[in-house]
């Protein structure tokens, strides 16, 4: 780490937080305060809010000069709001809090402190969570056991949008530029070295969660599909189930009717028609589906991956490894990727 200060923003997006802002400021101020050698910044994000929520940030950036506010045409949804907060960040690390005051900002000391370490993304993990029903937590628990599974991208559990992110690590998450955007996963995809932070999650300070049910079930299809083309293969697996017990079926009916004649005249003929003609049309199906799911990864058009460190053979010049892209710093966010990258 350089000598000379480094920035720290903290990126807060909000929709409808007009109650809780004036609550959560003090604090993240006072947490601010307390880091040494860190030019600490705040960012709020107004995500369309139909409250006061625009006006008490005006309020909270008049009176302290290192709060820049971003407020966005309509509302976006949270993982949009963040994108455009993290798209404003130019210099330093950024940690991301929920506007609501779940996630407590007297850690983001602790949170500093694993930066100073060499950690790119210190996570909060929630060890306990107040003020959220059962269904909630059982189906949140659900959740990241299933993505788990069906993500070729590590995306650790219980772990929310709660964290820091290095200079290179938010470089890195800046060529991310995909549509449907499920950051939780999009944080995982970036890698380098992570480390989790057990806190425990509070209740909100004031109003409700803006994530009913049915918003968590749509965000975990948007998860699960993100992150994975398991679904599309669900075709494919069926249809080639159904082909084999379609075939064996037939042979069955064809050896009873040859044998022993059908009473339906025509029966057997028909039935392992439309059997077999069913279990390739599913096959069929799940073939397109392989397809299509590749194509799904092309569109992305992430990066191929990315460089943690790049390190020559000892007496030789270092150039950058050929088609990477260096950031000007010693181990820089490299990528190499499509043409976007
Ligand atoms: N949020 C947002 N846009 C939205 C919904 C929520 O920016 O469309 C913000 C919200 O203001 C809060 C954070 O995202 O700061 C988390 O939302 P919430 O507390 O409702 O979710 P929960 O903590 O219940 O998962
Ligand atoms: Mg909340």
């Amino acid at each position: 780490m350089n000598a000379t200060q480094q920035r720290l923003t903290v990126v807060v997006a909000a929709r409808n937080e007009a109650e809780a802002l004036p609550k959560l400021h003090p604090r993240l101020d006072a947490a601010l305060r307390r880091l040494h050698g860190i030019d600490g910044r705040v960012l709020y994000v107004d995500d369309g809010s139909t409250d006061a929520t625009w006006a008490v940030m005006q309020r909270l950036a008049q009176a302290d000069a290192r709060v820049s506010l971003l407020k966005l045409s309509r509302n976006f949804g949270k993982e949009l709001a963040l994108t455009a907060g993290l798209d404003q960040v130019d210099e330093g690390a950024v940690l991301i809090l929920d506007a609501d005051g779940q996630d407590p900002p007297e850690l983001i000391p602790q949170f500093v402190d694993k930066w100073r370490e060499g950690y790119d993304d210190v996570h909060g993990t929630r060890i306990e969570r107040d003020g959220e029903g059962w269904v909630k937590r059982a189906t949140a628990h659900a959740f990241y056991r299933v993505i788990g599974r069906l993500s070729k991208t590590p995306i650790p559990a219980d772990t929310g949008d709660f964290r820091l992110l290095s200079p290179r690590a938010l470089a890195a998450l800046k060529q991310l530029r995909e549509r449907h955007r499920f950051m939780k996963g999009l944080f995982g995809w970036v890698g380098f070295n992570q480390v989790a932070i057990p806190y425990h999650r509070e209740a909100r300070l004031a109003g409700h969660s803006k994530f009913g049910l049915w918003k968590l079930w749509n965000f975990a299809l948007e998860g699960i599909t993100s992150f994975s083309t398991a679904p599309l293969r669900v075709a494919t697996y069926l249809g080639v189930l159904t082909a084999l017990l379609a075939f064996a079926y037939a042979v069955y009916i064809v050896v009873k009717a040859l044998l022993w004649g059908d009473p339906v005249a025509g029966w057997p003929t028909m039935m392992v028609v439309i059997l077999f003609l069913g279990g390739i049309q599913l096959v069929a199906l799940g073939l397109i589906g392989e397809y299509l799911g590749r194509l799904y990864e092309e569109a992305k058009q992430r990066p191929l991956y990315l460089v943690d460190v790049w390190q020559p053979a000892a007496g030789r010049v270092s150039l950058p490894h050929p088609g990477t892209e260096e950031d000007g710093h010693a181990h820089g966010a490299a990528a190499v990727g499509g043409e976007g990258a």
